[in-house]
């Protein structure tokens, strides 16, 4: 083929951090001739803006490892034409050409294009600014700048609006520039892409580092250096940090006349095209398709960059879709990490869809080596065919590990008792030899075949309420630091030379964390007794009746044997 009569692609691409760059590099690898044009409002293309916590907090000290790139070294590696301070006004779809304001010299002028991407991001919702107290989000540079020149003021008072995964990392960060800080949550919990079971322990943890943490609580009114909260309360500040969520940069679009979703993010097809074929729209500003087939927001980097590099190689005529979003996503809070893929159970819950979970808390790694730390995971999967519908997990050690085995579980449609079969890598420091993936297939087997049935914690009062008597099996020092209302305690070893003291009835069993209860509940089964375990145990039990104190015992808080 003669490429010199072909005329070169012009691609334009508005926005030039994560989807957009994605897009951008990966056409020039896969062609060579075009002309790609990259428009961003900002002063900075390609910068990390996850990383802008640790810089406020400190731990990223070089405030230039954050700028992936410049626009002279995108040009220099990939002849990128990367316009800095540009921003896209509006789209002309007749005439194929977008018009861009320069915003340093105030030009206006129009530039056509070929194939148009979009990858305008999110912007702050900012539903209750306050009005004399400086008010910040957390998205850009500027806004980090800005939130770290406030922040030389030792102690300052910050009210942080919004207990996600930027707020909750942006309260890290603040305490660790040594601000006051103050956490409103209008839900009943931190992390909403947990449920609250497992979102409860970062509660004591965030508390325990000082942090003022104000659930079901909204910001009212603002003034004079006060902050007038929902629960009546008033707290000085002198900083707000906005991080109340994000909506989708879809204005363009919608002027545009491309179609919209009912999320308000630009809708596409699985080759990430909008409603006009030569326009695409990628990352934070677009709808995707979640596993259940429905569509959501989902807002995260790895998305935006895979999408970005997917959509170049649909543009240069290779076969590529997207894959519907797990949602995983990650986050640590002082020292706990924090993870969930897929659905949680609240959302199940209210889609009325079926399904099982499971509790368990597996070492980090093999308990008679040094250093393990529990994990609290929870599986949920589908009854009928046993795929893997979520997970979540949280603890000290691994969970990042185990999070990424089951999403790729999850990617590959793998059912949930399959990852009991996981071959994975073993040595003591950094797993067991049943590790707590394999452990969460076990009890996920037996939890669905009914070899051991269970009860959820949020069951258990209407259980007890019913005539069901509760045995807790663990030691009598384990019982005596703390119990369930109405338990009796007969430990497990001790449970064949007790059974005379059995009552007749329906028996709920339970241990600190599910393992006994169910060797308790399969002894106990082939005696004949109608019996349930406790997914999870008293610990579960603990944080989602949200008893768990900061200061809980080693008794309660660790198994006090290896349980496996
Ligand atoms: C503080 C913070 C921490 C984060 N941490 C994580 C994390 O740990 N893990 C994770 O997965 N995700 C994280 N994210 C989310 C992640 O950064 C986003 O999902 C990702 O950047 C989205 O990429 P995008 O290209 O869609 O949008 P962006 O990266 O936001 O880029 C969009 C760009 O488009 C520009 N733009 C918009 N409209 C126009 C226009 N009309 N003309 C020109 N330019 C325009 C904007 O200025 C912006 O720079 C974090 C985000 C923030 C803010």
């Amino acid at each position: 083929m003669n490429r010199e009569l072909t005329p070169p692609r012009k691609l334009v691409i508005v926005g030039g951090v994560a989807g957009g760059m994605s897009t951008a590099t990966r056409m020039r690898r896969l062609d060579e001739t075009a002309q790609i044009t990259v428009f961003e409002r900002g002063p900075e293309v390609s910068y990390a803006n996850c990383g802008l916590p640790y810089f406020i907090g400190g731990e990223i000290a070089d405030r230039a490892s954050l700028l992936l790139q410049t626009p002279s070294s995108l040009h220099g590696r990939f002849r990128l034409d990367v316009r800095v301070r540009h921003e896209v006004t509006r789209i002309d779809r007749d005439t194929k050409s977008v018009e861009v304001h320069d915003l340093t010299t105030g030009d206006r002028f129009t530039q056509a294009y070929d194939t148009l991407v979009l990858a305008p991001g999110a912007r702050p919702r900012r539903e209750e600014p306050g009005a004399d107290i400086p008010t910040r989000s957390l998205r850009t540079l500027a806004d980090a700048d800005a939130i770290d020149t406030e922040l030389a003021r030792p102690g300052l008072p910050v009210v942080v609006m919004g207990g996600g995964y930027t707020g909750l990392e942006a309260v890290e960060n603040l305490v660790a520039r040594g601000a006051r800080v103050t956490l409103v949550q209008r839900g009943p919990q931190v992390l909403s892409p947990l449920d609250p079971e497992m979102a409860a322990p970062l509660v004591p943890l965030l508390r325990s580092h000082g942090v003022d943490v104000r659930l079901d609580t909204q910001l009212v009114n603002t003034q004079k250096g006060s902050v007038y909260l929902s629960d009546g309360t008033v707290i000085p500040a002198s900083l707000i940090i906005d991080a109340s969520g994000v909506v989708p940069e879809s204005d363009l679009a919608a002027a545009a006349g491309l179609a919209l979703g009912e999320t308000g993010g630009i809708r596409v097809d699985e080759h990430c095209r909008t409603t006009d074929p030569d326009v695409f729209a990628v990352g934070d500003g677009v709808e995707k398709i979640d596993q259940a087939g429905e569509r959501a927001l989902v807002t995260m980097a790895g998305l935006a960059n895979r999408h970005g590099r997917m959509v170049a190689d649909v543009i240069a005529g290779r076969p590529a879709t997207v894959r519907p979003t797990l949602g995983t996503g990650i986050v640590r809070v002082f020292g706990t990490a924090a993870a969930s893929v897929g659905m949680n159970e609240k959302r199940l819950r209210a889609a009325g869809r079926p399904f099982y979970t499971v509790h368990v808390h597996p070492g980090s790694h093999a308990g008679y080596y040094p250093g393990a730390e529990p994990l609290a995971m929870k599986l949920i999967a589908d009854p009928e065919t046993d795929r893997i519908l979520g997970a979540q997990i949280v603890g000290r050690d691994g969970v990042d590990k185990r999070i990424d085995v089951i999403a790729t579980a999850m990617h590959a449609g793998l059912p949930a008792a399959e990852l009991a079969h996981l071959e994975l890598a073993y040595a003591p420091q950094f797993g067991s030899a049943k590790d707590a993936v394999n452990i969460a297939g076990y009890v996920a087997e037996n939890t669905r075949t009914a070899t051991t049935p269970t009860v959820q914690w949020h069951e258990l009062d209407t259980l007890h309420a019913a005539g069901t008597t509760l045995i807790d099996v663990r030691s009598a020092e384990e019982f005596a630091a703390g119990a369930i209302p109405g338990a009796v305690n007969v430990p497990l070893d001790e449970l064949r030379d007790r059974l005379d003291e059995l009552p007749e009835g329906p028996l709920v069993v339970h241990c600190a964390v599910g393992l006994r209860g169910h060797i308790a509940t399969r002894l106990l089964r082939e005696r004949g007794h109608d019996t349930r375990n406790l997914d999870g145990g008293y610990r579960t039990w603990l944080a989602g009746t949200m008893r768990l104190t900061t200061h809980m015992p080693d008794t309660v808080m660790r198994s006090p044997a290896p349980e496996v």
